[in-house]
Order: C-alpha cells, then sequence, then structure tokens
C-alpha cells in the first residue's frame, strides 16, 4: 500500500519517497534498486548529490518499469542562469539515463543573485512546456523569495521541498506554501540533520515524546515522524543506506496517529533549523562545478 498525492498541475506523485543526500555513488544504485524491490516509487536525488548516474543505474537494476517511478532531481546554483540550467537539464537527464523528470526543482535561492534564480526557474519553465519535465518547483524558499519568485514567472511551482521534522516545523513556510497552491516537502523529515550535523545528544530517534508514541502503536519513532508527514498532508523523502531501515521507513502505512498525537509531535517545535540559513547561499560559498554528463 502507499498513498498518492496530486501537485497544483493535476500530475500525481507518491507521498512517500527515497533520498540519497550522502549516499556514496558506490552504495547509490544498491539503495536505489533495495528502495524500489520494497515498494517505494519516488526517488529524490540532485545534481549536487554526485550520484544522479547510480540512481539512473539502480532504477534499471531494479526492474521497475521508468513508468512506474517518480524520479526527482534538482539543479545546483553554479547552474543557474537561463541557458545554464537547460543546460543542467541535459546533464541531468544524461547521468539518470531518462529522457523526462518527473519534478525539477532548484536546490536553493541565491539571494545575492536573484536575476540568475529566476532565469533558471524560467528554464524550468520551458522544459515544462516542452514536456522534457512533468512538474517544476524549488527547495529552501522562504516566503518572501518564494512570493518574488512567483510575481516575477508564470508557473507556480509544484512544490517547495524544505527542512521539516519535529524538531523544526517552519510552519511560516508550509503556510506560504500553501497559499500559493503549493505542496510542501519535507527534507530530513526523521530529523536525520539533528543526528549528523547538530547536538548528537539530542537526536530525534531517541526523543522520549516520540519513543512514548511509538510504543502506543508498536512502532520506532521514525515511523511515527513519517507518518505525522504523511498526515499532515506533507510529502516526506526518508533516507537510509541499510536495507532494514529503508524497509522499515516504508512500514508506516498500517497505523493512524490521533489528532493529539500530531499536535503533540508539532509542539517539538524548536525554531532552530539544522541545515543551512537560505539568506546565506551564495556563490562564493556554495558554488561547485556539476560535471558533464
Ligand atoms: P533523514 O531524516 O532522512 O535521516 C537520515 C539519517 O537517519 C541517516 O543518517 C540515516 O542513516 C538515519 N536513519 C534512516 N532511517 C533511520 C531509522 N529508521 N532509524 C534511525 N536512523 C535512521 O535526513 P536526510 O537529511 O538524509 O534527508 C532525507 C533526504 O532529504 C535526503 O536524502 C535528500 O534527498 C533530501 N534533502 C534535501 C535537502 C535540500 O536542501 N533540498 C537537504 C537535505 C536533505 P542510515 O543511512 O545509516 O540509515
Amino acid at each position: 500500500m502507499s498513498m498518492n498525492l496530486t501537485l497544483n498541475n493535476g500530475v500525481e506523485m507518491p507521498a512517500l519517497g527515497f533520498g540519497v543526500f550522502q549516499t556514496p555513488p558506490e552504495t547509490t544504485a544498491a539503495s536505489v534498486a533495495e528502495a524500489l524491490r520494497v515498494g517505494y516509487r519516488l526517488i529524490d536525488t540532485a545534481a549536487s548529490y554526485f550520484n544522479e548516474r547510480e540512481v539512473g543505474e539502480g532504477i534499471r537494476r531494479s526492474g521497475v518499469d521508468r513508468s512506474d517511478i517518480f524520479v526527482e532531481t534538482k539543479l545546483w546554483i553554479s547552474d543557474y542562469g537561463y541557458d545554464e540550467a537547460l543546460h543542467a537539464f541535459d546533464k541531468s537527464v544524461g547521468k539518470l539515463g531518462v529522457e523526462t523528470i518527473d519534478l525539477l526543482l532548484l536546490h536553493q535561492p541565491v539571494p545575492s543573485q536573484f536575476d540568475k534564480t529566476v532565469a533558471a526557474y524560467k528554464a524550468l519553465e520551458t522544459l515544462l512546456a516542452d514536456g522534457k519535465v512533468r512538474a517544476i518547483g524549488v527547495s529552501n524558499f522562504l516566503p518572501e523569495v518564494l512570493r518574488d519568485l512567483v510575481d516575477q514567472t508564470d508557473i507556480v511551482p509544484a512544490v517547495n521541498q524544505v527542512e521539516v521534522h519535529p524538531y523544526f516545523t517552519q510552519q511560516d513556510v508550509q503556510e506560504a506554501d500553501k497559499d500559493h497552491g503549493i505542496l510542501t516537502q519535507a527534507w530530513s523529515p526523521m530529523g536525520g540533520i539533528t543526528s549528523y550535523r547538530g547536538d548528537s545528544s539530542r537526536s530525534t530517534f531517541n526523543d522520549p515524546v516520540l519513543s512514548e508514541i511509538a510504543g502506543k502503536y508498536g512502532k520506532t519513532p521514525a515511523q511515527v515522524m513519517l507518518r505525522w508527514h504523511l498526515q499532515e498532508g506533507r510529502s516526506a523523502i526518508p533516507k537510509s543506506v541499510n536495507p532494514e531501515r529503508i524497509a522499515a521507513n516504508f512500514d508506516v502505512f498500517d497505523f493512524e496517529l490521533t489528532g493529539d498525537d500530531l499536535a503533540t509531535i508539532s509542539g517539538l517545535d524548536t525554531g532552530v533549523r539544522g541545515g543551512p540559513d537560505p539568506e546565506s547561499v551564495t556563490p562564493e560559498a556554495f558554488g561547485r562545478d556539476i560535471p558533464e554528463a
């Protein structure tokens, strides 16, 4: 069993997907094939993860029909500008070994070069009009910058992929997305970033409140967090390289959290983000060359 969401252009997308940020290229194909084997049908990668080629290999290795898989990737800021972004699409499809991408996102806004960010988005609009991508969107766009983008372009993004987990819920971003008719997709949906980049003594996976809720349902904190996203209408893209955790993170369709549980989980918000402040992303600090296919 799974669950689909309908994007603002009518395209259907699985709500629960599989992320591959920090998955080393040498294990990516196996992880992706395993995820597809246990039932995931959405794979989220990015040019800047440097594993698009291996994601494509995992898809082919799985034997699952390409048309049954929702492939999502993101253009990196070094490829912003209109012509650059069109070429970045060619690089991504070349590495993935696919002809079309189901959802193509701008990975980050670049506030200091917003004209290039807008030009890159206009390239996404062209790719959509040409049928090369089925939906377009953004990632890490805070409400003000999202408004600026919408004001300067024709097609409202289908998705805004942002950090959302119980310790950082970004209600303001979620509300802005909703006002525009944009689906919020949660990255680090289990708060993985609080473990691998934050204070490891305070990990979502060991949180006592989440553990107590999980205990009531015979589930784990990870499963409870993923279920919380799904019941609140978000897409979520958990990452794992471990076959048992890959399977467990997809085993979230046989229980239902109460409204009180949902509110309790949302109440764990600390207001502290784990990832970089989107306002601080500059080509000088974050630029990196994305190789040709
Ligand atoms: P997650 O919340 O998915 O957590 C992943 C981490 O938790 C990994 O260290 C993983 O280790 C571990 N883990 C996975 N499952 C479990 C489990 N059941 N119990 C305990 N630990 C577990 O965070 P990520 O930051 O990895 O985000 C997920 C995806 O979101 C990324 O892969 C990427 O696709 C996307 N993303 C997008 C960003 C953006 O800027 N747009 C930024 C960051 C992420 P192990 O692999 O060993 O299981």
